[in-house]
């Protein structure tokens, strides 16, 4: 309990900012495991597509795309969900833009590699430059991307 009272008085003091850091990072390395994941999970479709694909030869069987439609429907949308995640991870990490000279820092970076100022992640870069929009215009464009593939 008395850690936790201890965090508390910290952050109530402005430490908070750290913490606010830390989140951030958090978020960024969830993302990228939750990518390396789902990335793991299509090589093993690919893995059981191949591994019957060549049952399917070895036996002289006759190969039939609708046999193997679940695993290619799943690494389909397994694809599109990792387009996704990068487009998260795209979005946390615009977020290590510095807020005075907007150079973009490594994600570990606490002061700025251009002006050394403290990076901040009070989000003064998405307020200048209205995210709403630019959101829902880079999410249409790579919906199109999507669709052309
Ligand atoms: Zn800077």
């Amino acid at each position: 309990m008395g850690i936790f009272e201890d965090l508390y008085i910290k952050m109530r003091d402005g430490i908070y900012k750290v913490g606010d850091k830390t989140g951030k990072l958090l978020n960024i390395s969830k993302i990228k495991i939750e990518m390396a994941e789902k990335k793991n999970l299509i090589f093993e479709k690919y893995k059981l597509i191949g591994k019957y694909v060549y049952d399917m030869y070895n036996n002289d069987e006759k190969f039939e795309f609708e046999d193997i439609m679940d695993w290619l429907e799943e690494i389909k949308n397994l694809k599109l969900s990792m387009k996704e995640c990068e487009r998260r991870l795209h979005r946390a990490q615009d977020k290590l833009f510095c807020s005075y000279c907007n150079h973009k820092n490594e994600s570990d970076a606490i002061f700025c590699g251009k002006c050394g100022k403290r990076i901040s992640f009070s989000g003064n870069k998405e307020k200048s430059n209205d995210p709403e929009n630019s959101e829902s215009s880079e999410e249409v464009e790579n919906e199109k991307e999507n669709n052309a593939e």
